[in-house]
């Protein structure tokens, strides 16, 4: 049963007379439950017991932490029907996208498990102290990283689950060591309700402190300024749009003591297509990015809005073939009434453009919330002089951008905002693909894919999910697989502390046995 209150640690809430209800958009309707937006005095409970849960939370053994991750895991998996009916009601994404994405967060809670018990993460370095050294001594020093204290995660629109209450964020924060208050999406408040509750769950059963974990509802933007504002939080996490992410940013760089926002925004992931690739079967290539730009109705941030190639009669054929598939594969119900207005009025805005050509037809009359698919062109020249063009337009659509030789090529791969990702199609003797282009690419992006598609992100240690601003805040740091954890830790050294007051990480005898780099030398 889903209450529409906010859970303030392990107690659900609801003081504010602000309420709210979640949209279903496959029928066009509001859903039943009411939501209740987190008051003034509960977003003030929900910081101080992160404050107070933190003191106690760090403390607890990475393999204590690692149970509890293990344990939410388990418990969406018993209320996996549940979830199911819920997530499909608020978002009007089909079952087995909520399935793939349920999984998919289990697994990173279970890969943020196995890393806590590896160890590897905190990476614990230890220099041995040199007493007789001249002029000075060298003293003892040993480095460790530690939790950075409670964090607030936004939940994002378009991952309910994976990115969102119990998601990336999330799960990487709680394994860190770090408090978690979560700013729940509106559009799925339902969802993000019921898997706090397993969170809930899982703390208590795993005795974790009260606190550990909150989720405040919102209806509008104030909850999450409030919670930006409080002096007990030490990160954020954010998924959405440039907009707002950089509201956040800026927010968080104007309080007395600033904090670190970690904000993964639009991009619209350059694809460049090489002449061999194209003569190699440019008919299977349309299929594929026909089906990478329309999956999630163009609901993610990889998806691939920009595509780029040299004028050519094979080009042609390609774009002729990606508009005849687009327009084949029937559209699919999108998130929310908002995101469908945001969609349709970029697509208005550069139908406008006097300098694009749309080549998609409007056979289709559009339905409610199903969104028409788009592929438009631009030349090179005209690409790099309007940088409105650039705009993340989130949907199914895409713009291609013909280029007369390399150079105009390297004037619009120079011209590019920071991306999450840059896809390179080429067979590997193709002469126009040099390494300078390639070096090129690479300043503008989190992850070059090779003879691939930018949607689908594997989870694992070597991911990078992120890129130069706007795409996110810090280009340092990944939000997806593990490296994402080091978002949440700072490093602290100890001098010449005598053996008993080391943490047992740093203790000369390893007793947690973990992976150490002595005096240089990883053992
Ligand atoms: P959003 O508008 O950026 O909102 C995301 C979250 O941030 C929401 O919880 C929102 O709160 C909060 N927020 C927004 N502006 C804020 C501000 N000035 N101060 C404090 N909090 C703020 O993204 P969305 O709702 O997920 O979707 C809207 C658009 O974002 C989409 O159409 C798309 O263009 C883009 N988007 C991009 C990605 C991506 O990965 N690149 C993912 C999702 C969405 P409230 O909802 O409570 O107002």
């Amino acid at each position: 049963m889903i209450s529409g209150k906010n859970y303030i640690g392990d107690k659900l809430s609801s003081t504010s007379s602000v309420t709210f209800k979640t949209f279903n958009p496959l029928i066009n309707l509001e859903n039943d439950v009411i939501f209740f937006e987190a008051s003034d005095s509960e977003i003030q409970k929900a910081t101080k017991i992160a404050s107070e849960a933190f003191r106690h939370y760090k403390q607890v053994s990475a393999e204590d932490r690692a149970r509890f991750l293990v344990q939410i895991s388990d418990e969406l998996n018993l209320i996996s029907d549940d979830i199911v009916n819920i997530y499909c009601k608020e978002t009007g994404l089909p079952e087995a996208r909520c399935l793939g994405e349920l999984g998919r967060t289990m697994n990173q809670l279970k890969s943020f498990a196995n890393l806590l018990l590896e160890g590897s993460f905190q990476e614990v370095s230890i220099d041995t102290p040199i007493p007789d050294r001249k002029p000075i001594s060298k003293p003892d020093l040993r480095k460790m990283l530690t939790p950075i204290g409670p964090v607030v995660v936004f939940g994002a629109s378009n991952f309910p689950l994976a990115y969102s209450t119990a998601g990336g964020d999330t799960a990487s924060a709680l394994a860190a060591g770090c408090p978690v208050i979560l700013k729940s999406h509106p559009m799925h408040a339902g969802t993000g309700e019921l898997v706090s509750a397993a969170i809930i769950r899982a703390a208590k059963k795993t005795n974790m402190p009260n606190g550990v974990f909150s989720n405040l509802n919102s209806k509008g933007i104030e909850v999450g300024v409030k919670l930006v504002n409080s002096p007990d939080i030490k990160a954020v996490g954010f998924t959405g749009s440039l907009k707002g992410g950089r509201a956040i940013y800026d927010l968080a760089s104007k309080r007395n003591h600033p904090i670190p926002v970690f904000a993964e925004m639009g991009s619209v992931n350059p694809v460049l297509i090489f002449p061999k690739k194209l003569e190699k079967g440019y008919d299977e290539l349309a299929k594929k990015f026909a089906k990478s730009i329309t999956i999630g109705s163009g609901q993610f941030c990889t998806n691939p809005g920009v595509i780029i190639s040299f004028e050519s009669e094979t080009f042609d054929l390609f774009i002729n073939k990606l508009v005849e598939e687009i327009e084949q594969i029937s559209p699919s119900c999108m998130l929310h009434p908002n995101i469908y207005s945001a969609y349709n009025s970029g697509i208005q805005k550069i139908n406008k453009n006097k300098n694009v050509t749309k080549l998609t037809n409007d056979k289709i009359k559009p339905e409610i919330n199903l969104p028409t698919h788009v592929i438009s062109s631009v030349s090179a020249k005209k690409f790099v002089e309007d940088k409105s063009l650039q705009n993340e337009i989130f949907g199914p659509c895409s713009l291609i951008i013909k280029c007369k030789n390399t150079d105009e090529l390297h004037e619009v791969i120079e011209s590019f905002e920071g991306q999450l990702t840059g896809t390179i199609l080429a067979e590997s003797n193709d002469i126009h693909l040099t390494q300078k282009i390639i070096d090129a690419l690479e300043l503008k992006v989190g992850r070059i894919i090779f003879n691939g598609v930018p949607t689908g992100v594997e989870v694992c240690p070597s991911m990078t999910h992120g890129g130069p601003y706007p795409a996110s805040t810090d280009s340092r740091f990944t939000a997806v697989g593990t490296n994402s954890i080091k978002r949440w830790l700072r490093p602290v050294s100890f001098q010449d502390f005598p053996q008993n007051l080391l943490p047992d990480e740093l203790k000369d005898n390893n007793p947690l046995n973990i992976m150490r780099s002595i005096d240089g030398i990883v053992k």
